[in-house]
């Protein structure tokens, strides 16, 4: 079994989601006992979040290729970055260190192509909506039309992140904000929607949503599986 190395703590209520999976379906495939080779970097959610808004993207890249050359060093067969946003980094962790790296958005656009949707609403923090790391893999990569709530929307999805669920708070009020939102990305055309914030699939199901939902903490943690067991 390969040694998954994961970035993790942004926030530590995903990375926790991520450590379930991973143990719990290499027990489906090899038995009771077995469980997940892995090493986790958990940084301090509070000094990357307040870089994030104060857009100092050089200091979180320094932080997370430092985080990944010490995995790299532990014994990781390959890296997961275990957010989304951070994923803006991943060019540079990948060209520091040899072990491959696991793009968050690449096993969520194989899926939603397998399933035939090509017009997707994403949901995420306001700098995956609206940055162009994320929509533009999905989009230049997979041929997928990518569409993201409305302004007002995006704000109301973001602060539900920072404020609620990266805290460990999941509020009934939030998940009909969301539930709304969804209905509105459907109502622009969205045949699917991405989950695209790692914590997203601690608030909203299956049953929230009027399209089918792509929830990228699972499709994640499922892909390093079969890569793991894969020798
Ligand atoms: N986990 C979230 C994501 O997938 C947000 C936290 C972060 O900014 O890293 O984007």
């Amino acid at each position: 079994m390969r040694t998954i190395g994961l970035l993790g703590g942004m926030s530590w209520e995903s990375s926790a989601e991520y450590y379930r999976i991973l143990n719990q379906g290499v027990r489906d495939r090899l038995g009771p006992t077995a469980s997940a080779r892995c090493v986790l970097w958990s940084f301090n959610f509070a000094e990357i979040e307040e870089l994030q808004h104060r857009g100092d993207w050089d200091g979180l890249t320094t932080r997370m290729v430092d985080a990944a050359r010490r995995l790299e060093a532990c014994g990781a067969d390959l890296l997961l970055i275990c957010t989304n946003t951070m994923h803006r980094m991943a060019p540079a962790v990948e060209a520091a260190v040899r072990v491959p790296l696991l793009h968050i958005a690449d096993p969520t656009a194989e899926r939603i192509k397998a399933a035939g949707f090509r017009k997707v609403g994403l949901l995420g923090t306001a700098f995956t909506m609206e940055h162009a790391f994320y929509k533009g893999r999905l989009a230049e990569r997979y041929g997928l039309d990518v569409i993201v709530p409305g302004r007002d929307d995006r704000a109301t999805v973001h602060r539900i992140i920072y404020e609620e669920l990266v805290t460990g708070r999941v509020i009934p009020e939030s998940r009909a904000a969301y539930r709304a939102i969804m209905t509105r990305l459907v109502e622009d055309g969205a045949e699917a929607i991405i989950l695209g914030c790692t914590e997203i699939m601690l608030l909203v199901q299956a049953a929230d949503s009027p399209v089918p939902l792509f929830d990228t903490t699972a499709l994640h943690a499922e892909a390093a599986i079969e890569i793991a067991l894969a020798v």
